[in-house]
């Protein structure tokens, strides 16, 4: 018998609970509407995959799929029969490598390869430790003779599942930026969490970004008419961009000071983030 839920309430709080119990047993893509969140979800016999309903969303990791030639050899590498395949329900879903839509594709892909598939799930936030452990238990009976996990989401959520299981992890897409949303479909890179943000001397535009090399100093001798040679003078340069803002907002000797190069240190140093940790120290300080 087809089931289909939807289920709404303000609090996200909530939602997970209900999400929880209703991921048990079944594909539950979801969107969010403003505050509120929607979770619908399709009676795992049924195999049918609903499409996610674009209206908006948190946040965004954008992810582009792997060929699937890549896919096949590292399935063929690691030695896969049978696998589990785990799909993200959050961003990989709206880019559409993950979710049911996505997560359907790849079903299919595999077992016409000749793989097993004995289990396969959406998980609300594969990036989140906890949800990934609370809903692996879910499936623990059909996991137990697998080869490893097929994983579509981002490299987080792949790393993710990977630390809680020591079988070996494929992931199925490529990550390719964290973005800011303009509209559904229009996405823009903002920030690459540098680790040292300049943005208070930029008049507010990233130089990593929006410039094509990463400049922390511009712009080179590579602009013409505010136009980038990066990509055949089709891109707006960001420092032309960086200067015309801080002209406008008269705080040009910003423009003049001379940055030391970037401390790559910085970049790495922060591969783990003890936020409750630093909140501490941080008022420590202040005091
Ligand atoms: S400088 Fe750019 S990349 Fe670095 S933290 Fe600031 S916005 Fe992000
Ligand atoms: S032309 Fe501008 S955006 Fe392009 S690399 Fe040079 S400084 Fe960066």
């Amino acid at each position: 018998m087809k089931k289909i839920y939807v289920i709404w309430s303000f609090l996200d709080v909530f939602n997970g609970f209900f999400y929880q119990i209703l991921t048990k047993n079944t594909y539950s893509p979801y969107f969010f509407l403003k505050c509120s969140t929607f979770y619908f979800g399709i009676n795992k016999e049924d195999q049918i995959s609903i499409k996610l309903l674009k209206l908006g969303f948190k946040y965004m990791i954008l992810t582009v799929s792997k060929p699937w030639s890549e896919i096949r050899d590292a399935c063929k590498q690691w030695d896969l029969q049978t696998v589990a395949v785990i799909s993200c329900g959050s961003c990989s879903a709206q880019c559409g490598t993950g979710g049911t839509e996505g997560l359907k594709k790849i079903v299919d892909s595999l077992e016409q390869d000749g793989i097993q598939i004995a289990a396969s799930i959406v998980i609300e936030e594969p990036c989140d430790k906890r949800l990934v452990k609370t809903d692996l238990r879910h499936i623990q009976n059909e996991t137990q003779k697998i080869d490893g996990y097929i994983v579509a989401s981002c490299g987080m959520g792949a790393q993710t599942v990977r630390e809680v299981t020591d079988k070996p992890v494929i992931i199925t897409t490529d990550t390719i930026m964290m973005s800011q949303t303009e509209r559904i479909g229009l996405y823009h890179e903002k920030c690459r969490a540098c680790g040292k943000c300049v943005l208070n001397e930029t008049g507010g535009i990233c130089p990593i970004t929006a410039c094509a090399k990463s400049l922390l100093n511009g712009p080179c001798g590579g602009v013409i008419d505010g136009k980038c040679e990066m990509g055949g003078y089709q891109n707006d340069c960001g420092w032309v961009a960086i200067y015309n803002r801080l002209k406008k907002l008269d705080k040009l000797e910003l423009f003049s000071k001379v940055r030391p190069p970037r401390d790559w240190s910085l970049v790495t140093k922060r591969s783990t983030v003890n936020q409750r940790k630093e909140m501490k120290d941080y008022y420590a300080c202040e005091e």
